[in-house]
């Protein structure tokens, strides 16, 4: 079993911030910020790209309304929504989960870089639509 799985079951304590029929929303451990939270559907998938659509918008609105509790409450001026699918990305529990880190200032401990990538516009495109 899973290790959010197990956290669903209550075999591993969390700290729950939000919980429903479907959906548990769990403090992040390492709190990168103040409120780093964590939305994770009861039901296991793998990942986003598994879950059906319906379950996915689910996830979102719940994440939507979690995301509004933290701000609001922990006065952060903003957040990031983040969802890591598979490792290349840096999914770390094979469990889908959106990070909702909070955010109080630019100059804190979370860092987004995008470089630069030289890409034809119109390629990509192609590429995207062919099917
Ligand atoms: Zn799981």
């Amino acid at each position: 079993m899973c290790v959010f799985c197990s956290i669903i079951e209550g075999n591993i304590p969390s700290k729950k911030v939000y919980e429903d029929e479907d959906t548990l929303a769990i403090l992040d451990l390492s709190q990168t910020t103040e409120g780093h939270t964590l939305v994770m559907p009861k039901k296991h998938y793998d990942n986003f790209l598994e879950m059906p659509d319906d379950e996915f918008g689910a996830l979102m609105e719940k994440t939507h309304s979690v995301a509004k509790k933290i701000i609001h409450s922990l006065d952060a001026k903003g957040c990031n929504i983040l969802i890591n699918t598979n490792e290349v990305a840096g999914q770390s529990v094979m469990h889908t989960h959106v990070h909702i880190i909070p955010r109080y200032s630019e100059n804190d401990t979370v860092c987004f870089s995008f470089k630069e990538n030289q890409k034809d516009l119109d390629e990509v495109l192609n590429k995207i639509n062919r099917n």
